[in-house]
């Protein structure tokens, strides 16, 4: 599996990542959350393992946050204490499972392959507007019959603008969608990007994407 270890503790860490690596996982590691953020928007991920107690923001807040933006991957959360409000909160937040520190490595491995046996999406996995298809489990995106390939980065605001049909988002907002937390961009940036979307997706699809002036960009309600 491909995996994304968050949590401050470094010895922890390292400890994790040894044992994970000698799994033969892929692993990957953060210290803050909007260190995972950024890790979590860059790469396709098989499970999160997300700490409670993080420097910057808290586990719980990160986990919204990745659902807020659409991230199906399973989060596996570590919590300090076993509480009820504490498992309420991170199951209500999207984590999938809940693990008491401390814990034996054993029972992390059985609870991420009981995460990696779940189906990775509940909800259905397609948007379309017109002619254009979008798929956020395979992230193939079509117009009509013809496959568009799109970078990560373009993939990610055709799929934030997709989400909202009809509703016009704003560069800043597209920014906060598609780029990782903190990173130094301007709004021209996005202007940028929805021009290359437009032409990888043709005239018959790029119709849809309405440019709002002095506002943002929308996709046409049908
Ligand atoms: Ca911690």
């Amino acid at each position: 599996m491909h995996l994304l270890v968050v949590e401050d503790d470094t010895r922890l860490v390292g400890v994790l990542r040894r044992l994970l690596t000698q799994d033969r996982h892929i692993v990957e590691t953060a210290t803050t959350a909007a260190g995972a953020h950024e890790i979590a928007s860059d790469s396709p991920l098989d499970a999160i393992i997300l700490d409670v107690g993080l420097p910057d923001r808290s586990g719980f807040e990160l986990a919204r946050q990745l659902r807020r933006e659409g991230a199906t991957v399973p989060i596996l959360m570590l919590t300090a204490r076993d509480s009820v409000s504490d498992r309420i909160e991170g199951l209500d937040a999207g984590a999938d499972d809940y693990l008491v520190k401390p814990f034996a490595y054993e029972e992390l491995v059985a609870r991420l392959r009981a995460l990696g046996r779940r189906p990775p999406a509940v909800r259905d996995s397609r948007l379309a507007a017109g002619p254009i298809a979008l798929d956020e489990i395979t992230r193939e995106v079509h117009v009509g019959t013809r496959p568009i390939s799109l970078s990560q980065r373009e993939f990610a605001i055709l799929e934030c603008l997709l989400r909202r049909p009809g509703q016009v988002l704003s560069r800043d907002q597209l920014l906060d969608y598609a780029w990782p937390y903190g990173a130094a961009l301007t709004p021209n940036t996005v202007e940028a990007y929805i021009h290359l979307i437009r032409d990888k997706l043709g005239p018959e699809g790029a119709a849809w994407i309405e440019t709002v002036r002095g506002v943002g960009y929308r996709i046409r309600g049908s």
